[in-house]
């Protein structure tokens, strides 16, 4: 028996708004953050969990809060025996019946249940001496379906259902594992197109992501209908013909908007229109899915759940689907969000970027490539070349993939240098911003 020692939860911000990384039609000022998490136990292995959530700065500290909100399920409690039932672990996190109000299921506390979930999942993949991509594939169908909360879903999606999906993966399981390892897990690439950048710089990074082998590049659209027609006809010739370009709106636009905004955009060969109005919209993006088509519907970085994830597979509002490794409440969900769209049959190019996403998420598409959908096909993983040298375990991106980790663990966790450097506010990153901004107040007063 070990026992989880200590929780320690950390405020880590990354000043990425004074380069505009990151910006984009509703977020123009992002610094990148990690609410974040480190499980101890007293086992001799020495074996941390980490686990975060990413959030764009201010409210980090709200999401802490909540992380620490769920200490007296942990501290204290045996670690193997929280481990060795993750289905049960996370029942006893998301059901807690009173931290349960400030959902159900959703927002600043299903998503610090997702930092800890993670950091569970982080700590057993590092016992088992497993990336967690393989510690998953490496579990027989009934026991990933004994990890899946099953509650709002069997209208759509019962045991017996995700049961038939896993078996039926599970002989090519080997055969894939080798594919993987030798041909990676494709990525696209969202670095040239943000919102603040100049047609210039577009124009450039455009051609720099072609020449690294990636055959998709995403555009921030949103703000300016006359900008975005100028940047997306400077990024079709810049990539031209052969490569896809998609766009994004990061929620901007009201329905009809979406639809008509879209009609000056088609020309120029669109691959998805991301989150083009609210994630909580089903029926509205069902309306733009039919308004658009046969431009596809990408969403799902801000879908709150597995049960809104359902009832846009059953509406039909989404073609691509975007899990996001820290928006619902961890591992767990994000593999009843997987059977979901097995059971749809709906594509799955998961969200990444933001700080620590692409080094979590890379673990859930090859655990699907292997054991759940069995294909590749028309599908990829989100890559923002930003943040990358804070990790342990940094992503290995080349020639327009993903390269399947090999390293124990969920990919969570950030250099102990990066932790002090950049904890909020008085790491020295950013008291050396303070200090720059004292002066140049100074400066303006005198
Ligand atoms: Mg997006």
């Amino acid at each position: 028996m070990s026992v989880i020692t200590a929780m320690e939860i950390l405020d880590i911000r990354f000043p990425t708004s004074r380069e505009l990384d990151g910006s984009d039609a509703m977020n123009p000022d992002p610094d990148y953050s990690a609410a974040y998490l480190i499980l101890r136990t007293d086992a001799e292995d020495g074996h941390e969990g980490h686990g975060f959530v990413f959030t764009i700065g201010r409210g980090n500290e709200v999401e802490t809060a909540a992380i620490a909100a769920l200490r007296e399920h942990l501290l204290g409690r045996d670690a193997e025996e929280l481990l060795a039932d993750m289905g049960a672990a996370w029942k006893l996190l998301a059901h807690d019946s009173q931290l349960r109000w400030l959902g159900p299921e959703k927002g600043v506390m299903h998503m610090a249940i997702g930092a800890v979930v993670n950091a569970l999942w982080d700590l057993k993949a590092k016992r088992a001496g497993l990336p967690l991509w393989e510690l998953l594939a490496s579990m027989s169908p009934e026991e990933i379906v004994s990890l899946v909360d099953f509650r709002y879903l069997s209208d759509a999606l019962t045991p017996e259902d995700a049961l038939g999906i896993l078996r039926a993966a599970e002989p090519g399981r080997t055969a894939r594992r080798t594919e993987l390892l030798a041909e990676g897990y494709p990525g696209y690439t969202t670095t040239p197109g943000w919102l603040g950048y100049s047609d210039s710089k577009l124009s450039r990074l455009a051609k720099e992501a072609v020449a690294e082998g990636f055959t998709q590049i995403k555009l921030k659209v949103g703000a300016s209908l006359e900008d975005d027609i100028r940047r997306i006809r400077t990024a079709r010739e810049a990539v031209g013909p052969d490569v896809r370009i998609a766009v994004d709106a990061n929620q901007r636009w009201d329905v009809q908007e979406a639809i008509e905004w879209m009609r000056h955009l088609a020309p120029y060969d669109v691959a998805w229109i991301e989150e083009p109005t609210s994630p909580d919209d089903i029926l509205g993006h069902a309306a733009i899915a039919r308004g658009v088509a046969p431009i596809p519907v990408a969403t799902g970085e801000h879908v709150q759940n597995r049960v809104v994830f359902k009832q846009m597979l059953q509406a039909g509002s989404l073609q691509v689907l975007q899990l996001d490794a820290a928006r619902v409440a961890g591992v767990n969900e994000n593999i009843a969000i997987l059977l979901l769209a097995a059971k749809f049959g709906v594509r799955v190019c998961p969200h990444a970027g933001g700080v620590g996403l692409c080094e979590a998420v890379q673990h859930l598409s090859m655990f699907d490539f292997v054991a759940v959908s069995g294909t590749m096909e028309d599908r990829m993983i989100e890559f923002v070349d930003h943040l990358h040298e804070h990790f342990v375990t940094p992503v290995d991106v080349h020639s327009g993939a993903y390269w399947p980790p090999s390293a124990p663990g969920a990919g969570n966790e950030m250099l102990a240098a990066s932790l002090a450097d950049y904890r909020y506010p008085d790491g020295p990153v950013w008291a050396a911003e303070a200090n720059t901004a004292a002066a140049s107040t100074a400066a303006v007063e005198s």
